[in-house]
């Protein structure tokens, strides 16, 4: 009798215990990034500032260009290179991984080895999809798709169907694009108008 209501009231503290775990299992550490909580984190206005009407639509809220566009025109033309985030300039993808699709959007069989494309369930449309997004920021690249015959014939059997407007290429032997820190002004700025809101003075250098 006496065991069981050790093991019972250990079972309840598991209870109690365990979705306290699974919260704190929920949020990121910064050695793993999640979308939850991406290194670079600017507010919507910050983004809005930085990014054109269209980059803004497409990277910040999940939005898609439309096919065969001038972009995509300009991708088919262009050479050797490395494709970065538009907005924070981490390396994404290169001319190596890329292939004509026919899609009408930048294809590309893999991410770079720079490793950082970031993959997750969507479910949004009606669809299961899986959605790439930059790791570094959290901004929406587009979706890869698996086992299509238009990539039947690359080495991963993958089409990561890729927003042009999410890119910035560099030909190469060209200079990267300057990344994006979490110490630019507008994360400062930010940090000020919090500390203004929460009644702190902030004390200008
Ligand atoms: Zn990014």
């Amino acid at each position: 009798m006496l065991m069981k209501s050790v093991s019972l009231s250990l079972l309840n503290l598991f209870l109690l215990v365990s979705p306290l775990l699974a919260e704190e299992n929920s949020k990121s550490s910064p050695s793993a990034p999640t979308m939850t909580q991406p290194q670079i984190s600017l507010s919507d206005e910050e983004w809005k500032k930085r990014l054109t009407e269209e980059q803004y639509r497409v990277t910040r809220t999940a939005g898609t260009e439309r096919p065969y566009g001038k972009i995509y025109e300009e991708f088919e033309k262009q050479g050797e290179g490395t494709y970065y985030c538009l907005c924070c300039g981490v390396e994404l993808f290169t001319s190596k991984e890329k292939f004509h699709s026919g899609c009408g959007w930048p294809s590309f069989y893999d991410a770079s080895t720079a490793k950082n494309v970031l993959e997750r369930a969507d479910h949004s449309h009606g669809m299961v999809r899986i959605e790439t997004l930059c790791k570094r920021c959290g901004a929406h690249l587009g979706h890869v798709f698996d086992g299509e015959s238009v990539s039947a014939n690359t080495p991963t059997k993958r089409r990561f169907c890729i927003n042009g407007v999410a890119l910035h290429y560099v030909p190469k032997g060209g200079e990267a694009p300057k990344l994006l820190e979490l110490g630019s002004s507008a994360v400062e700025k930010k940090k000020e108008a919090v500390a203004k809101e929460a009644g702190v003075s902030v004390s200008k250098p």
